[in-house]
């Protein structure tokens, strides 16, 4: 598909990619020309020319909201960058990284596909869409709720921090997995890649935290306790991890202190999704703690 070439179309004019390529050459602002171009239905297609020349294909992401135009483009940065550093890209197929911020912990996973366009000037992009979808699924709504939900980890004003982190929760809720999904996670280093690519788990525990730092503890509960039913086991290892190890008395440790992991799953997960209960060694549940 072709398209006019202006200044709302482009990130950088030339002369900025020029600077950036000279003296930020880390940065993937000046590696390639971002397009960022309004469909029909008043979503906009952001994709690049010119990676090709660092050894990457030229890449796109379709139906982007218009609120998430820029960070479709921090998406492309960190896959470009991923790409570079980890594994060369030069064919359609998954990618699994650290794309949105360093601190994050969790990896996003994507699937690439060629992408569909005749002309000459785009005919070489692979689109980006979540892992497993296929091409047609157009906008990656797990890639940019988990690249939400790592962002707003780093926001220190807990109003912005809550509104990205609903943001989050409204491209993708989550599902309510299984009671054991990541049973085998170690409590002091999860990796949370799983939980998050399914339930959106980190968004729920970051927004508690927003809430919390507002004053406003019994929402905060509610998203933690969001958070326990759609992933119990998870609940169930990092109640345990704190009751051990958390050295606060603070709302975030009566909510564990308090919590019964399965009154909070009877009540909020959906019939017939219970399942049997992971049993896990060592972990003091309320009756324990009771007796
Ligand atoms: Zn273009």
């Amino acid at each position: 598909m072709q398209h006019p070439i202006t200044p709302e179309t482009r990130l950088a004019t030339p002369a900025s990619r020029l600077m950036h390529a000279m003296f930020r050459r880390r940065d993937p602002v000046g590696w390639a020309d971002y397009h960022c171009v309004e469909d029909a239905d008043g979503t906009f297609w952001v994709h690049t020319h010119g990676l090709r020349r660092r050894h990457l294909p030229d890449m796109e992401i379709a139906g982007v909201p218009h609120d998430m135009r820029g960070h479709a483009h921090q998406v492309l940065f960190g896959i470009a960058a991923h790409a570079r550093t980890e594994r060369p890209l030069s064919a359609h197929g998954e990618l699994e990284g650290v794309f949105s911020a360093p601190s994050q912990n969790f990896r996003q996973a994507v699937t690439l596909y060629r992408a569909p366009h005749e002309d000459a000037a785009h005919g070489a992009l692979l689109r980006i869409v979540d892992r497993d979808q296929p091409m047609e699924s157009g906008f990656p709504r797990r890639l940019f709720a988990s690249h939400l939900a790592a962002w707003a980890e780093l926001q220190p004003d807990p109003a912005r921090r809550e509104a990205m982190c609903r943001r989050s929760l409204a491209l993708f809720p989550g599902f309510f997995l299984e009671m054991n999904a990541g049973a085998g996670l170690r409590p002091d280093d999860p990796d949370l890649t799983d939980l998050q690519f399914r339930a959106n788990l980190s968004a729920c525990i970051t927004l508690a935290g927003a809430l919390f730092d507002q004053g406003r503890a019994r929402e905060g509960f509610g998203y933690l306790e969001q958070a326990v039913a759609r992933c119990p086991a998870w609940g169930r290892i990092h109640r345990d991890h704190i009751l051990r190890h958390y050295r606060g008395e603070d709302r975030y440790y009566y909510f564990w202190r308090e919590a019964d992991i399965t009154e909070i799953c009877l009540r909020l997960r959906p019939a017939n999704s219970m399942g049997m209960a992971p049993a896990l060694a060592g972990t003091a549940g309320p009756d324990a703690r009771r007796a």
